[in-house]
């Protein structure tokens, strides 16, 4: 039995996670900044523990691991998950929206991994995954700040790799698109939902969008011993997206 912490937990493909683990048996450390949505995972599972976090906030994701260790013991598995997307080019994004992405999406992976690392070295092993995008190998249109956090997200990703070898692993987990709340709220936003939510299935070679439990499935392998000569290296389940937009 692991101890996980998951961010961004309480919907989508970080609910998928939370599920994931708690049916192998794990303890599972929810973080999210949505109260009520947290409030609604709550599956009266003992093993289950849930903290209100912003995890863009250094005091309160110092604050928060601390509580969950000591509540639960050391840390073996920290899946850096929480995102938010924003539809915008250079010279469409405000400052104000541009440190808004880069904050939840890229300085709260650095946040999480800085606080549970040295828990994880305590005990001698660990594992952190990083959620990024295959929008790191392609580039859509008008997504410049959401393509420029989740790229970094890969160097960040080499870098916990490299520095923390050979007792912690560190792999990035790129989607194409997810059917999840982030997925939902973009398509019903768009000028026509039902044109833009076939273009979604249409651009996968695959010809579906990926369940989020598909992802926290590749999560889950990535994180189990299984995948033990596993570090540094970013995998797509993408529908096959990035080599037929990206060529690659
Ligand atoms: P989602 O919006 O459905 O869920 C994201 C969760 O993160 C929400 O519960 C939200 O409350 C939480 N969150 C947001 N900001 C937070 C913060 N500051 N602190 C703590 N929690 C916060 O999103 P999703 O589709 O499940 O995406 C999960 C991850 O997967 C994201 O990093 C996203 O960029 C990435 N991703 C998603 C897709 C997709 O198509 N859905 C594709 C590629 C990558």
């Amino acid at each position: 039995m692991k101890n996980i912490v998951i961010t961004g937990a309480a919907k989508g493909i970080g609910k998928a996670c939370v599920n994931y683990f708690l049916n192998n048996g794990d303890n599972v450390i929810a973080l999210d900044i949505d109260k009520t949505a947290l409030s609604e995972l709550s599956l009266e599972n003992a093993q289950l523990s849930m903290f209100n976090c912003d995890v863009s906030n250094s005091k309160n994701v110092k604050e928060t691991i601390q509580k969950a260790i000591e509540s639960v013991g050391e840390i073996d598995v920290l899946i850096n998950n929480a995102g938010i997307q924003r539809y915008s080019t250079i010279t469409e994004t405000t400052e104000e929206e541009w440190d808004l992405v880069m904050n939840v999406n890229l300085k709260s992976a650095f946040l999480c991994a800085k606080y549970t690392i040295p828990s994880m070295l305590k005990k001698g092993k660990g594992v952190v995954v990083n959620v990024s995008s295959v929008q790191a190998f392609i580039t859509q249109q008008k997504v410049a700040p959401y393509t420029t956090s989740k790229t970094a997200m890969l160097g960040l990703t080499r870098s916990i790799a490299v520095d923390y070898a050979p007792n912690i692993r560190c792999v990035a987990v790129c989607p194409g698109t997810v059917d999840t709340p982030m997925l939902r709220n973009a398509i019903k936003e768009s000028d026509n939902p039902e044109k833009v939510y076939q273009e979604c299935i249409d651009m996968h070679l695959t010809k579906r969008i990926c369940p989020p439990e598909e992802v926290a499935a590749l999560i889950g392998f990535l994180a189990s011993d299984n995948a033990g000569s596993i570090t540094g290296q970013s995998f797509r389940v993408d529908g096959g997206l990035g080599i037929h937009i990206g060529g690659n």
